[in-house]
């Protein structure tokens, strides 16, 4: 099999997420938003797709290197990208990458008759999730106020969640950041939930050691599971002073660049408890395979960082089967069971046992509505 076209539909739909100045989602009003979608196409008329990605850099970087290629030669491929990314650092970014791989094992999968995570060697096919707020806001009814996340919390809890991890107040919102209003609404949330919910702590990412330290000790008192993000992740120096400090499980890195590389450094020095990575910061399945392996080799629990079908696809083929997956981003005034508008279905289910289920489809499971697509094309 060999691949004869790579190319990206661009696409308009109604989006209720309005980015602050800084990027963080919150909710708005409908407005006009750009999805893109990658397609790879085969000469014996198999397909694979993922979504999100640039199409000028697809155009001019990654289709000339994939037109004749073998795409069950995913690992080839891979490292071919990676090797471009030095020069290219500007425009290859790692989402780049994990939208080819994506699209790969996509195929792969379409081809085969299998899903993704049976591919790679399936261990589950359901993964407990927790709840993933959206940052704090200044929404009246929103999550405004520690009470509002306590709320929140309990809705949460109602519709099924067992777990329930909490993004708090973040500049450019006022007053914000503040770690002892982080911790304040941390308390909220555990006095409403009860002893039992599995609560954690994704904070405002640059705090400072000391401030980092006050946050954790709060965490602490309260039994919350972890604490993810509070410094910046180059410092990986504040990590392990951090990390020495607390009982509380510090996770990371997440955003911080070099792949798998990376995580590898970070359990050498003991620079944190939990390590992390999704499909999107590690540049598509094939490296956070790595990565998963790469933890259960030092006996390091990792956590997948973000929704989706990659990531989830991840989870029912790891070894660790407590892993969590997280579901959101969340808020109240948004709707989540809705699948996006160029899906028929939700790829990420949950019971009401709080457990996300993975689908049986194959590849990636990704009920695409390509009439929809169609319609709402942006012509080149
Ligand atoms: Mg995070």
């Amino acid at each position: 099999m060999k691949i004869v076209d790579v190319s990206v539909d661009s696409f308009v739909y109604k989006s209720r997420i309005a980015r602050d100045s800084d990027g963080h989602a919150h909710p708005g009003p409908a407005v006009d938003a750009t999805q893109t979608m990658l397609r790879i196409t085969t000469d014996e008329g198999i397909e694979g797709y993922a979504f999100m990605v640039n199409a000028d850099v697809v155009k001019n970087i990654v289709k000339p290197m994939l037109l004749g290629q073998d795409p069950y030669y995913r690992e080839k491929i891979w490292h071919q990208l990676f090797e471009r990314q030095r020069l290219h650092m500007g425009v290859l970014s790692d989402k780049v990458l994990c939208a080819v791989d994506l699209a790969l094992w996509d195929l792969a999968g379409r081809a085969l008759n299998l899903p993704v995570h049976k591919l790679i060697g399936a261990t589950r096919d359901k993964a407990r999730a927790y709840a993933s707020t959206m940052c704090g806001d200044d929404l009246p009814g929103g999550l405004d106020t520690p009470e509002a996340y306590a709320k929140f919390a309990l809705q949460c809890q109602a519709r099924g969640y067992t777990a329930f991890k909490m993004h708090t107040w973040m500049p450019p919102i006022p007053g914000a950041p503040n770690p002892k209003r982080d911790a304040e609404a941390c308390a909220a949330v555990r006095e409403a939930v009860g002893p039992d919910m599995v609560l954690m702590l994704d904070a405002f990412h640059y705090y400072s050691r000391e401030q980092a330290l006050y946050l954790g000790r709060e965490l602490e008192k309260l039994n919350f599971f972890w604490i993810e993000e509070p410094m910046p992740e180059h410092s990986i120096s504040s990590y392990v002073w951090l990390t020495e400090q607390l009982t509380i499980p510090v996770v990371g890195p997440e955003t911080a660049e070099g792949k798998m590389f990376t995580r590898a450094e970070w359990i050498l020095r003991g620079a944190s408890d939990i390590s992390r990575g999704g499909v999107g910061d590690l540049g598509g399945l094939t490296p956070l395979i790595k990565t998963a392996h790469l933890c259960e080799a030092f006996g390091v629990r990792m956590e997948v960082h973000g929704n989706g079908v990659g990531n989830l696809h991840m989870l029912g083929a790891m070894n660790s089967t407590d892993t969590f997956y997280e579901r959101g981003l969340l808020h109240p005034f948004l709707d989540y069971e809705q699948p996006q508008p160029w899906l028929n279905e939700l790829v990420d289910p949950m019971d009401n046992e709080g457990f996300v289920h993975i689908s049986q489809k194959p590849g990636l499971g990704m009920d695409i509505n390509f009439d929809y697509i169609q319609a709402n094309k942006i012509a080149k």
